[in-house]
């Protein structure tokens, strides 16, 4: 067949599958995944929808619903962000007034806090509707579901359904938290859907889990003045490397007052009626414990959001957890059916990777391209009192990859800006190592910095590591003075040979 005949039936068949199905691609799911998905694949030319629907938190506390723009916008990285920024200006009272400013320390008004932050969503609730309007993409405050591979059905919230078909459809639906299977939990028990909508401040609290929410949401929450306690199951921070993790965890407790309840797990959460604190019965070493508060976190993880959309009548197959094992392309085992962001199994749930994944596929679905989802050295920063970022190998892992061949630089320092509050300031450090790997031309594996604003710094250092940083490049930098961030350009520190440095010097 010559070339032209064979374009010509290509083109033939694309114009019959236009017509076929109402949109080229549907996407389930408005969150950050699945609108950057869907707005890439508009820019492309392709006739796009999207359905985001949200299902009440099952706590109750007041405003328990949101509106699109999914996790990161309402109940994730935004209020969370806004939270912790909060939290550091209380904490600057210290330096202010060491450094010559009158002030007493500060009053926090919790109420004002959350009504300025949830103004704020709401505005981008509403700035997300409108800009995809304006790009003609078609919006569905609906619930959406399987009715076949290439039809979807929506509910909207008085129970009305109907039908629409797409050639492809994206699931971007996301996760929400999990509750321990205890007597209490979801009585009594809030979760990250709630905290960042709730009017009063919680007041003492109990937080269940040790990762990456738990730790901020202890973080914030003691800084505002709340008196705060962890349930620690295990470690903190799995996953993460460990030396980060633990002096992340001594810097919450020693410098931040953050009292964590180690090898321990809830069993039962009551109600005392006269008072209304909640009790909260622990097991911890084998002891049994009760601790009263006013309210009990929860932050143990989250389930993919895949339950409600009937899977089977697309012949969809998911794991236990609720995920979709795709291909490189995000290929379900459906042909025609895509997943993206925190449904897919055994990738990072995050904001950015959600947002690329999801660019990515709408480029090699409707503009020809090839590029697919790069999962290595993807950043990220934990936004506790002092921020912890990463890019790369935790030191457990290099080892275990690596052996012998890696090698760590690294120091304890104070920012500047410590000097004015020294007896403050006096046991609290700050601390930064990188990882490398000495077979190949000593290409840096891995970095770690505990640090004001580490997550500002991490993402610069991944942008090197991602285009093939090397220590001996890495020496070569000229560093800002005086900042946090020079430190990364200074590490002559071996561990191997001192495993416990203390920088003295300064600018020389
Ligand atoms: P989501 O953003 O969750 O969007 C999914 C959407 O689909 C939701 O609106 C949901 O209601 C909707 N939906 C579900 N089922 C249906 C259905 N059947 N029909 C229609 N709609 C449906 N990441 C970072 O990178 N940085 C951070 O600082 C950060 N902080 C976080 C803090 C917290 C407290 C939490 C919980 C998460 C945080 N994350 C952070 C993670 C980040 O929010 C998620 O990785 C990201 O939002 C995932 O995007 P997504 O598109 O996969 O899903
Ligand atoms: P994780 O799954 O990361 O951690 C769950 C934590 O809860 C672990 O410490 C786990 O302990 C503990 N746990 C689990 N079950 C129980 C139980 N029954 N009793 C007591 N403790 C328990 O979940 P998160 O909710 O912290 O975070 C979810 C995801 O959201 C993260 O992986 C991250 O990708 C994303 N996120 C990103 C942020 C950022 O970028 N800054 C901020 C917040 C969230 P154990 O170690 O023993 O299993």
């Amino acid at each position: 067949m010559a070339d032209s005949e064979m374009k010509s039936n290509e083109s033939e068949e694309y114009e019959e599958t236009k017509r076929r199905y109402d949109y080229d691609l549907f996407v389930i799911g408005g969150g950050s995944g699945g609108l950057a998905c869907a707005k890439a694949a508009q820019e492309c030319g392709a006739k796009v929808a999207v359905a985001d629907f949200v299902k009440p938190s099952p706590h109750g506390y007041g405003v328990v619903t949101w509106g699109v723009g999914g996790t990161c916008v309402n109940v994730g990285c935004i209020p969370k962000k806004l939270l912790h920024y909060s939290a550091n200006l209380g904490e600057a009272y210290v330096d202010r007034a060491s450094s010559g400013w009158d002030h007493e320390k500060p009053k926090h008004d919790w109420g004002k806090m959350i009504s300025n932050i949830n103004n704020h969503i709401r505005a981008i609730n509403f700035s997300i509707k409108t800009d995809l309007r304006k790009r003609g993409i078609k919006f569905y405050e609906k619930l959406a579901s399987f009715a076949d591979p290439h039809t979807i059905q929506l509910l909207n919230k008085k129970g009305k359904t109907e039908l629409v078909t797409a050639n492809h459809i994206v699931i971007a639906t996301g996760g929400r938290p999990l509750y321990p299977d205890i007597p209490g939990a979801k009585e009594y028990g809030i979760t990250s859907d709630d905290i960042f909508w709730l009017k009063k401040n919680p007041g003492k609290t109990l937080v269940i889990g040790a990762s990456y929410i738990a730790l901020e949401c202890a973080g914030f929450l003691h800084s505002f003045g709340n008196d705060v306690s962890v349930c620690v199951r295990s470690v903190f921070l799995r996953g993460f490397d460990q030396d980060m993790a633990n002096m992340l965890a001594k810097d919450m407790e020693e410098h931040g007052g953050v009292k964590f309840i180690k090898n321990s797990i809830p069993t039962k959460i009551e109600k005392d009626e006269e008072t209304g604190k909640l009790i909260c019965y622990l097991t911890s070493r084998e002891e049994e414990i009760t601790i009263e508060v006013d309210t009990v976190l929860f932050a143990i993880g989250r389930y993919a959001v895949t339950k409600d959309l009937n899977l089977e009548n697309a012949g969809l197959k998911v794991e236990s957890n609720g995920k979709f094992i795709t291909d490189e392309f995000q290929q379900t085992n459906v042909e025609n059916i895509y997943a993206i962001g925190d449904v897919i199994h055994g990738k990072l749930e995050l904001t950015p990777t959600a947002i690329q994944t999801g660019k990515l596929l709408a480029r090699r679905l409707y503009a020809g391209e090839t590029t697919t989802m790069d999962f290595c050295d993807i950043p990220t920063t934990i936004f506790t009192p002092l921020e912890y970022g990463c890019v790369g190998y935790s030191e457990e892992e290099a080892k275990e990859k690596y052996g012998d061949a890696i090698k760590v630089y690294h120091t304890y320092f104070k920012p500047l800006e410590w000097n004015y509050a020294k007896s403050i300031y006096k046991y609290r450090n700050c601390y930064v190592k990188v990882i490398i790997n000495t077979t190949e031309n000593d290409r840096v594996i891995g970095y770690h910095l505990l640090a004001p604003n580490a997550g500002e710094i991490t993402q610069g250092i991944a942008i090197a590591i991602k285009i093939g940083l090397t220590k001996h490049k890495l020496d070569n930098c000229v560093g800002i003075h005086p900042t946090v961030a020079e430190e990364v350009t200074d590490l002559k520190i071996d561990k191997a040979i001192n495993p416990d440095p203390v920088k003295t010097d300064c600018c020389s």
